[in-house]
């Protein structure tokens, strides 16, 4: 049975072109001529940076994996789109340049090179606007950056570099790819702890700049969270990478397509998994595609959703699982994309960060640049707060994009006389997860109490922390753990 070779033709349609790819499943390489079969069959479910992280690790070591989305295209909320004259993105944008394992896979894949992937830095740079005085300026969220940062009272600069002792004691335990390294923190909000020492530092570089990389308010992230974030992952990165084409989305992108041309590997979008048990040693799978259901066993399952939709599909959670899923939650961060034409000549480039404090209540952050080739057309990006997203809700697309426009007005009034083109918004309902005080310690006592040996595995970025570098790698762990724990 496993000596058998089949050729077929597959036909997919992705966002832009009809593909067809022909497939040849060759002879298994680990057969050994017994009755037992070494290679495993395992499913992915999910087509974001964890899934396929998973996937393309387990379909390199020879294993036959089927990746199930339940969307048209991979990259979850990497995820682009074409609009107008370009490839969009629906979440996030770059990479921190330091995340070797994004790296080492743009390498796998034949893109680690300056053409196609390109220094984001610049797009990165803080301008924090306030009414009537200069902007705040901020290269980048390192302690170093935020110190040196020249609006900031003397006084509360002084105050805030009682932050060190703490720091550096965290540095010292400090995992990278884990926050629960930070649990004995997790006893109040970042802002509590901050606001004693600089409300400077909060309301116009933590508030706004979390507001803007996550859609956060105050309550939605611990000081266990920020003091892992400062001491680590973030402290000494040195600025963002993106591709070319697609923003960090050419990467899941190309990391789909890669899975998917490999004999054992297989991508199979618009397909939605509606429920997973573990049954022995086997896992049983169902999945609808075009209404109908199918259910299916394989020797493990990546479950590589958002985490508050574990419980919706996982039937067989024990008790610690359940507590940790059922406290996994997510804020919304929804973009907007207008396009316009100004009534004067010059080009605008302009990108600035709203703080809460100056009265923006919906908008986070937003640039205008010129948009397409010689079109006379500019784009408006913009990234709204989580608050206002909530605040928001149930409203016409029309209407955020009359408040949104509202607010970015006071910032550029030449906006008044702007036609507008086109509007596109982006709802990220569940976008970045909740590090609100209590979660740390949650993730810490659901990874102590993780079984070893189980064939459901969880991948994610809710795991680790919300950048698609540590989805991506938490996505490597749980490849890890089938490879160590069931393909042995
Ligand atoms: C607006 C925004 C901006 C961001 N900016 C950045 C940034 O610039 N840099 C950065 O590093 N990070 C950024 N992030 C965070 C980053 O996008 C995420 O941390 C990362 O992409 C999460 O990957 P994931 O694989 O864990 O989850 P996801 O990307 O959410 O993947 C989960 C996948 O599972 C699929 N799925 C769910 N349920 C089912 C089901 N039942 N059956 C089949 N498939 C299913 C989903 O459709 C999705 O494709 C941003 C996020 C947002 C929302």
């Amino acid at each position: 049975m496993y000596h058998q070779t089949v050729i077929y033709l597959r036909p997919w349609v992705t966002e832009d072109r009809f593909n067809i790819a022909i497939k040849v499943t060759k002879p298994d390489a680990n057969y050994d001529g017994s009755d037992r079969r070494m290679t495993l069959k395992v499913a992915v479910i999910g087509a974001g940076a964890a899934g396929l992280g998973a996937a393309w690790t387990l379909v390199k070591a020879g294993h036959d994996v089927t990746v199930f989305e339940k969307e048209a295209d991979v990259g979850g909320r990497c995820r682009t789109f074409y609009w107008r004259h370009e490839w969009l993105i629906r979440g996030a944008a770059a990479f921190i340049k330091s995340e070797q394992n994004l790296i080492d896979v743009a390498k796998e894949l034949g893109i680690y090179r300056s053409d196609l992937i390109i220094d984001a830095q610049k797009q990165h740079k803080w301008n924090v606007f306030r009414h009537n005085q200069p902007v705040v300026e901020l290269d980048d969220f390192r302690p170093a950056d935020i110190l040196m940062c020249q609006a900031m009272p003397l006084k509360e600069k002084i105050a805030l570099s009682t932050m060190f002792p703490m720091l550096l004691t965290q540095l010292a335990r400090n995992d990278p790819r884990d926050p629960t390294s930070a649990a004995r923190l997790d006893t109040e909000t970042a802002c509590e702890y901050f606001s004693k020492k600089s409300p400077f530092f909060v309301n116009y570089i933590l508030e706004p700049i979390m507001q803007t990389f996550c859609g956060y308010g105050k309550d939605d992230y611990s000081l266990a969270w920020l003091a892992w974030l400062m001491a680590g992952p973030y402290a000494w990165a040195t600025g963002w990478w993106q591709c070319a084409e697609r923003g960090v989305g050419g990467l899941t992108h190309n990391l789909g397509l890669a899975i998917d041309r490999e004999p054992t590997g297989s991508v199979q979008t618009g397909v939605c998994v509606t429920a997973v048990s573990e049954k022995g040693n086997q896992v049983e799978l169902t999945r609808v595609m075009n209404g109908n259901a199918m259910s299916e066993v394989y020797d493990a399952v990546v479950v590589a959703v958002p985490g508050n939709m574990v419980p919706r599909i996982v039937t067989t959670l024990n008790d610690d699982e359940r507590r940790f899923f059922d406290g996994v939650q997510y804020v919304p961060h929804h973009i907007c994309y207008v396009s316009i034409t100004f009534p004067f000549e010059e080009e605008v480039n302009l990108r600035r960060v709203l703080p809460t404090v100056e009265g923006f209540r919906i908008v986070s952050n937003f640039t205008i640049r010129p948009f397409g080739n010689d079109t006379g057309e500019h784009l408006l990006y913009l990234e709204m707060k989580g608050d206002g997203c909530e605040y928001l809700s149930g409203k016409s697309d029309q209407e955020i994009i009359n408040h949104c426009l509202n607010e970015i007005r006071q910032v550029e009034p030449r906006l008044h006389t702007a036609e507008v083109i086109d509007t596109y918004v982006q709802h990220n309902d569940s976008a970045l997860c909740r590090r609100y005080v209590g979660y740390t310690e949650l993730l810490k006592q659901y990874r102590d109490n993780a079984p070893s040996g189980r064939r459901i595995v969880y991948a994610g970025d809710y795991l680790i922390s919300s950048s698609v570098g540590q989805a991506h790698y938490s996505g490597l762990v749980a490849a890890e753990h089938v490879l160590r724990n069931i393909g042995q």
